[in-house]
């Protein structure tokens, strides 16, 4: 180990908490954020802006955007009232000015900095994918107390108790760290509405961190596909299937026609997937269908790429069927492995290193809130939360003993990234 002692008191403080650590995860995990509950989404938000209170923080609360009308939303014909955005915050802590006679925090070697020094970005999602009225409501933890089961207790309140853990322990130290801690609501979702604010508050940081679960062997993930939605709509012309037929247009038969021509554009080997799904077609069969609808997800490994398919996409409207509209949106452009980001992850794996553990590094189709905030410029490392594993399952399990582990390892890249000696 080659800690500095600084290092090792942030160690040992944080060991020392590992049971807080867990009576916290038993709190958050047991209020319901998934699938957009508000008011477990505003209660969660409240317990987490008194913690962030006490160590400092200034708050701003940002509406949310609508989402697009044209994404896919299975209640849309039922549902009369639109739901509003859920508020974006962010949470920010200068480091204090230094004391008469230390010398000022000199800027690291990373980033642009400021007043207060390099400026550190850490993004956390309030909401699960968990039904809030459903069975799977708290957390439990296994016999041998190896593990825990719970809704989003590694995606990601796991990751949101270890950044707080780790946010206080360096502010008892008096670490001098100039950091955002952003909190949104809607990244199982897409993050539509929250997109802006994330790309903004990308362009006014030096570095990253998102505090999504570790990839399931612990790696950290460095490159990421990005990810699209889209949705072809054709509008056709009803007719009476016995007494009229040949004056009407199919609709459903152009969009079968349609959707061909989207699968054939996958091409996985060369880095492109293209889903097609669900759909919407015709309610009778004694009538030609006048409106059908496909909603899908595209993957790609680089914006080129994307560019590619909008082309592909945009080119369907003009192919002879008459009707067609498309929309689409690259809410998570692909996250590649850059030079800074993978600088950053140099940085990462030797903390985790220098602390005896390991941090393998791994490439994924996945996607999350780190392909945003690194297509707004910012080198980000978005896998440095808990480990475990089952994601998005009633069985969504964490490994206790990574509270403690990604706890020291974050607190330990923090306290390097504001002090540029390390
Ligand atoms: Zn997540």
């Amino acid at each position: 180990m080659n800690l500095t002692p600084l290092e090792t008191e942030i160690t040992h403080l944080l060991a020392r908490r590992e049971m807080d650590m867990i009576d916290d995860l038993a709190l958050q995990v047991a209020i319901p954020t998934g699938q957009g509950h508000a008011p477990g989404l505003k209660e969660y938000r409240g317990l987490l802006l008194k913690r962030l209170d006490t160590i400092g923080a200034t708050f701003t609360s940002i509406p949310g955007i609508p989402r697009p009308d044209w994404l896919y939303n299975p209640t849309r014909k039922t549902e009369s009232t639109p739901t509003t955005p859920e508020p974006i915050i962010i949470a920010k802590a200068e480091p204090a000015p230094p004391e008469p006679g230390l010398a000022a925090p000199v800027m690291g070697s990373g980033g642009s900095g400021g007043a207060g020094g390099v400026r550190v970005l850490i993004a956390g999602h309030l909401d699960t994918v968990h039904d809030p009225h459903g069975p799977f409501q708290k957390l439990t933890i296994a016999q041998d107390g190896k593990t825990a089961t719970g809704p989003g207790v590694v995606d990601m309140k796991g990751g949101i108790v270890i950044a707080l853990h780790a946010l206080e322990v360096l502010h008892e130290l008096k670490v001098p760290l100039n950091w955002t801690f952003l909190l949104n609501a809607d990244e199982e979702t897409g993050s539509f509405s929250s997109i802006p604010v994330l790309q903004r508050e990308a362009a006014n940081h030096d570095f990253g961190i998102a505090l999504e679960p570790a990839l399931l062997d612990g790696s950290l993930a460095t490159e990421r596909m990005g990810s699209g939605q889209f949705c072809v709509e054709v509008r056709g012309r009803s007719a009476h299937v016995g007494r009229s037929f040949s004056e009407g247009i199919s609709a459903v038969n152009a969009l079968a026609e349609i959707m061909l021509k989207l699968e054939a554009m996958a091409d996985p080997e060369n880095g492109i997937i293209v889903n097609v799904g669900p759909l919407q077609g015709s309610e009778v069969t004694n009538a030609v269908p006048d409106y059908a609808a496909c909603w899908g997800n595209v993957r790609v490994k680089d914006a080129a790429t994307g560019e590619k398919f909008i082309t592909m996409l945009n080119a369907l409207c003009r192919e002879g069927i008459p009707g067609v509209s498309v929309n689409h949106q690259f809410n998570r452009p692909a996250k590649p492995g850059t030079d800074a980001v993978m600088e950053f992850a140099h940085r990462a794996r030797q903390a985790a290193e220098d602390l005896g553990q390991s941090l393998p590094f791994a490439s994924t189709g996945g996607v999350c809130d780190g392909n945003i905030l690194q297509s707004g410029g910012l080198p980000t490392l978005d896998t440095l939360g808990v480990r475990g594993g089952n994601l998005h399952r009633p069985d969504e399990w964490i490994e206790i003993a990574s509270l403690k582990e990604r706890s020291q390892m974050l607190a330990v890249l923090l306290s390097r990234l504001a002090s540029p000696k390390n």
